[in-house]
């Protein structure tokens, strides 16, 4: 396969339906919504105020934002939509976990998974409908690209999970490990984070917010320019021939460039990189795998997220098998380098890394028969 140039974004956009004429309203910035107002005749603090009824209090109309005046109301319902995703199937895991499969506009189905782990809820988001980063473990990448997701879509996202969450739950955390490749469309994930993370919007503590990437390098250096969020680097393999097969963008960026261009990342203070590694039997969950990734992350201030492999029809793969993902574990921890192990969530409704794909046709039958709350 022929490496994907990550700085073009060739992803088409939702081609505009006769119900879609009008530009979405939350794919807005702060200031392009106070150039509306404006040009309404309105002052600039209606912006603030709409803001807050979008991303504080969960509107979805503009008849429900009813501290605005109606003739301000009635034009923006004129020049502009409010979408939210729909969500066409929720399945509940034993577990907690809840997978939602929502519907845009257009009629692309994108995943959200709700994951409550002790006193976190976190949500993990999608960035794209599909993706064409290729990973050869992942089973969103057989999907190929379908589009970039809009802000307003991968925001949409947070508004319909607050639906499916239980009595006296909030979203605590936000993880960008839904489908896609976050940084291959940062013009639409940076205006979502600051959606997220500003006082006008979401207010979330961009400490409570990781963006996992393939290793797209100066989208990586811009993110943390821009925001104070967590990164997460899927790694994978400690030598550039596994990379290579694996996840192909290597090529592209092979690991000297993205573990020296991790090292030069400014990291506040007390904050890690994480690097995520997917444990593929016989592949990369070799004892001088663990080696090379201890002397290879030594100039880094890293953790390790060691990841058991979900394995889906056609997967060319095997996980490793419980001894050999803590045997590897010990390795870096005798190598002084943290390591977990990432449990798989919502295994039983194929929520986990990896599975967000392989049920889609699946679940596209079910859109049919309305939300199922299992
Ligand atoms: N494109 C981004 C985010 C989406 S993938 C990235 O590559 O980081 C989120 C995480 O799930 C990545 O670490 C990815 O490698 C991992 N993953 C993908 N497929 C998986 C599978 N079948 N089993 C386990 N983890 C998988």
């Amino acid at each position: 396969m022929t490496a994907v140039n990550p700085e073009t974004e060739f992803a088409p956009m939702a081609r505009p339906s006769p119900h879609q004429a009008r530009p979405e309203l939350r794919d807005l910035t702060l200031a392009e919504l106070e150039a509306a107002v404006n040009q309404c005749g309105e002052r600039s603090f209606r912006a603030r105020q709409i803001m807050a009824w979008l991303w504080k209090r969960g509107a979805d109309s503009f008849a429900a934002m009813h501290d605005l005046p109606a003739a301000l109301r009635a034009t923006l319902a004129a020049r502009f939509t409010i979408g939210t995703p729909e969500v066409a199937y929720a399945a509940r895991a034993t577990d907690g976990t809840r997978k939602l499969l929502l519907a845009l506009a257009d009629g692309e189905r994108i995943e959200s998974v709700i994951i409550p782990a002790g006193d976190r809820v976190t949500l993990c988001v999608s960035s794209q409908a599909g993706c064409a980063m290729g990973c050869e473990f992942c089973a969103t990448a057989r999907m190929g690209l379908r589009r970039n997701l809009g802000a307003g879509e991968i925001l949409g996202q947070i508004v319909a999970a607050r639906r499916y969450l239980d009595p006296g739950e909030t979203l605590t955390n936000y993880v960008f490990m839904g489908m896609g490749e976050p940084l291959a469309n940062y013009s639409r994930l940076g205006p979502a984070l600051a959606a997220m993370t500003a006082a006008w919007g979401m207010g979330v503590s961009p400490r409570r917010i990781t963006v996992s990437t393939v290793g797209l390098v100066p989208a990586m250096e811009r993110l943390l320019a821009d925001f104070e969020v967590n990164l997460a680097v899927s790694l994978h393999a400690t030598t550039d021939a596994v990379r290579d097969r694996i996840a192909p963008i290597n090529r592209r960026f092979p690991l000297a460039e993205l573990i020296g261009a991790c090292a030069r990342l400014p990291l506040k203070r007390r904050r890690r990189i994480t690097f995520e590694y997917v444990m593929l039997a016989g592949v990369n969950d070799g004892d001088d795998d663990a080696r090379r990734l201890v002397r290879m992350l030594a100039p880094i201030r890293a953790k390790v997220n060691l990841i058991m492999f979900n394995p889906f029809a056609g997967a060319s793969f095997a996980p490793s098998s419980r001894a050999r993902v803590e045997g590897f574990q010990a390795i870096l921890h005798q190598g002084n380098l943290t390591a977990t192990i990432r449990e798989s969530r919502g295994r039983d409704i194929a929520a986990a890394c990896g599975q967000l794909y392989a049920e889609r046709a699946e679940a596209g039958a079910a859109t049919n028969s309305g939300s199922a709350r299992a």
